[in-house]
C-alpha cells in the first residue's frame, strides 16, 4: 500500500480515559489494526524488571535497550509485541510492578526514539488505529485523524478500581505530562472527546463520524 494513502488514526489521552476500548472498536469498524503503543513501553519495562534492572537506573536501561529485539506483529486485528523473543501476554503487561515502573522508562528519550521508529515502521505496512500519549503530536503529526479522549480523574480512578487493577494513574499522569521527551499533550488539531459522561457507543460514533467527514483513502 502506498504510505501516503495508508489510513492512520491517532488516539491519545491520559490513563484509563477509555481510549483503548474506543481505539479497538474504531479499528474493527474500519477493518484496520488496533495498536496499543503503551504495550510496547510496558513490554520493555517488563523486560527491564525481568533482567533485574531498576527502571530508575537509566544507564542500565539503555544498556538493555541496545541489546533488546522488539517484534511487533498482528493477531486477529490487534497488534502484538514480543520482547527479547518472548511474546507478551495481557497479564504480564498489566502487572502492578510494570504499572509502577513504566512511566520512568517511557520518559527516557532513547527508549522513545527506538519505539517511535518501530511504530512508524509498523504503520508504513498497514492502516492502523494507534493509541498512546504522543501519537498525534510526535509519531504521526501528519495524519488528519487525531483524537484526544479524556475523562475526569474521578471517573478514571473508578474505572481502574472496577477492573480490579492496582494502578497509580495519578502518578503516571503526572510523569507522562511533565516529562521533557514527548509529554502527553492535546495535539493542536485533535478532536477532544470527554468520555466521563458518554457511553462507549457515543464516543465511538463521534470518532467514526469525524473520520468519515475528513474522508478515508479509497481502497486500492
Ligand atoms: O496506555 P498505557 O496506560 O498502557 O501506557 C502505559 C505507559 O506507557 C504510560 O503511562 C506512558 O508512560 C507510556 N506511554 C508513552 N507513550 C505512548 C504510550 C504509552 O509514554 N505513546
Amino acid at each position: 500500500m502506498d504510505g501516503r494513502d495508508t489510513l492512520i488514526i491517532a488516539i491519545d489521552g491520559p490513563a484509563a480515559s477509555g481510549k483503548s476500548t474506543v481505539a479497538k472498536r474504531v479499528a474493527a469498524a474500519l477493518g484496520i489494526v488496533f495498536v496499543n503503543s503503551g504495550a510496547m513501553y510496558r513490554a520493555f519495562t517488563w523486560w527491564v524488571l525481568r533482567n533485574g534492572a531498576d527502571p530508575a537506573d537509566t544507564p542500565a536501561v539503555l544498556d538493555l535497550l541496545a541489546r533488546t529485539d522488539f517484534v511487533c506483529g498482528e493477531e486477529g486485528g490487534v497488534g502484538t509485541v514480543a520482547v527479547g523473543g518472548i511474546p507478551m501476554t495481557r497479564a504480564e503487561l498489566a502487572a502492578p510492578e510494570v504499572n509502577a515502573g513504566v512511566s520512568a522508562i517511557a520518559a527516557i528519550l532513547e527508549v522513545r526514539e527506538r519505539l517511535v521508529a518501530e511504530q512508524r515502521r509498523y504503520a508504513s505496512e498497514r492502516g492502523v488505529v494507534m493509541e498512546g500519549r504522543d501519537i498525534g503530536s510526535v509519531v504521526f503529526p501528519g495524519t488528519p485523524h487525531k483524537f484526544y479522549i479524556d475523562a475526569s480523574p474521578e471517573v478514571r480512578e473508578a474505572r481502574r478500581r472496577a477492573e480490579g487493577i492496582a494502578d497509580s494513574i495519578a502518578s503516571r499522569d503526572k510523569i507522562d505530562s511533565s516529562r521533557k521527551a514527548s509529554p502527553l499533550v492535546v495535539p493542536e488539531d485533535a478532536l477532544v472527546v470527554d468520555s466521563s459522561e458518554l457511553g462507549i457507543d457515543e464516543v465511538v460514533a463521534t470518532v467514526l463520524e469525524a473520520i468519515q467527514a475528513k474522508g478515508t483513502p479509497r481502497p486500492g
